[in-house]
């Protein structure tokens, strides 16, 4: 067991911090408060070369792993959560293209992606648990098309899409994926949900009224649908718990500050033993939540299954940003209340990451299905 970051990881790791506080904090408060998609920090994320990181050097990208990526997107969470996960979103959907599109696909689509040229969306159901049969979309095969029809509602990035990897019920039991355009007719996308946190992050709904999609343009084989959402699901529940190890890290450093500089009762509130206690718990829970994030993308770089250190490294990484910034937030005693400060915006923001990705509850309900399955 090595716990030493390699040459490359620590590089990334104090480029993406040094961009992050120079070129995203400056931005993050006021596009919240907008609601602004953060282009600007999103296309600087093309320009480091952060979109295409992990794709392999043939196809053009730079073959890194993808454990530096999550140190990346911890870095990113640090100063915008809602970026970090647009960039994590766009990885997603470029190594799905990777892993299943044909040559001509991903000639059409990936560098699009990666250089900010169009911005994509997945259009899948979560909630796997249940029914195939009670999957939103619906794809008809109909000669050399498919007619997909269907909603699925809170999609980020839908309001701003260009494109959509859409999963759709192909047969009884099927699931299939389907790359359809902004400009097919049929496919419309819904207003921008009002969001209490991540709010520079778009999430909306996606309809698909009888469009008519090319057997060209289905992603993979009839059926592989399933598979890819769980893939897409293990991969962005890494990413999700690495965003919430950046917002944590981000409380902790600014309830520490806060606490050194406080005067009350003629000393800093970090000489009261109940501030330094809060502090502690903080700064362990984020070591612990971070090995457990580290743990599950080495996994997935070792090709290995990492289903359950995902969900239980989300699990861990969400609920503790949520507490982590609370207390941040306490600490801050009445400021913590104000906009001026930025702990109300983590505390929403850490809100956020224990619904995506499916809820804390469901991913609870699947670590204890695999935890009594490996102990007979
Ligand atoms: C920011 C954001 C992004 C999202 N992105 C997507 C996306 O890309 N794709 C997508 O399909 N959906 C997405 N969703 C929707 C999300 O998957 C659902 O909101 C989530 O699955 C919960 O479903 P629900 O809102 O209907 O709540 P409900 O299912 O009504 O659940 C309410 C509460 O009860 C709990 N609960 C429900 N059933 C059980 C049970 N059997 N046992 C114990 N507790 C239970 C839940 O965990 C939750 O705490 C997103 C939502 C948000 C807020």
């Amino acid at each position: 067991m090595d716990f030493q970051l390699t040459k490359l990881q620590l590089m990334t790791r104090s480029s993406i911090r040094e961009f992050v506080r120079k070129e995203v904090l400056p931005l993050a408060q006021e596009l919240d408060e907008k609601a602004e998609f953060p282009w600007k920090n999103y296309e600087q994320a093309v320009d480091l070369g952060v979109m295409d990181m992990t794709l392999p050097e043939d196809i053009g990208g730079s073959g890194t792993d993808f454990l530096s990526f999550i140190i990346a997107i911890e870095e990113f969470a640090h100063g915008s959560a809602a970026l970090a996960n647009s960039i994590a979103l766009t990885e997603m959907q470029v190594h799905l293209l990777h892993d299943y599109a044909t040559k001509d696909q991903q000639q059409k689509f990936i560098p699009r992606l990666i250089g900010a040229e169009i911005l994509g969306a997945v259009a899948l159901d979560e909630t796997l648990a249940q029914a195939v049969s009670a999957f939103p979309m619906k794809a008809v095969s109909d000669g050399d098309d498919y007619i997909v029809s269907g909603k699925v509602r809170y999609i980020p990035n839908a309001p701003l899409a260009d494109m959509a990897i859409a999963f759709a019920q192909t047969g009884d039991d099927k699931i299939s994926a389907f790359i359809v355009e902004k400009a097919t007719a049929g496919f419309s996308v819904g207003n921008t949900e009002h969001m209490m946190g991540q709010r520079s992050l778009p999430l909306g709904e996606l309809t698909m009224k009888d469009v008519k999609v090319s057997v060209a343009n289905r992603l993979g084989n009839e059926g592989d649908g399933t598979v890819m959402i769980n893939a897409c699901l293990s991969r962005m529940r890494i990413a999700t718990a690495a965003v919430a190890v950046g917002i944590t890290q981000a409380a902790l450093e600014e309830a520490s500050k806060y606490s050194k500089q406080r005067i009350q009762f003629g000393q800093t509130l970090s000489n009261f033993e109940a501030t330094q206690n809060k502090i502690a718990d903080i700064a362990a829970g984020a070591e612990a939540a971070r090995l457990l994030v580290y743990q599950a993308a080495f996994l997935m770089d070792q090709h290995k299954k990492a289903d359950k250190q995902s969900s239980i490294a989300k699990v861990f990484a969400s609920d503790l940003a949520v507490e982590a910034c609370k207390e941040a937030v306490q600490i801050h005693g009445g400021y913590g209340y104000i906009k001026d400060y930025p702990v109300e915006r983590f505390y929403r923001d850490a809100l956020f990451t224990r619904v995506y990705n499916q809820t804390n509850e469901a991913q609870r309900f699947t670590i204890a299905q695999l935890v009594f399955h490996e102990i007979k």
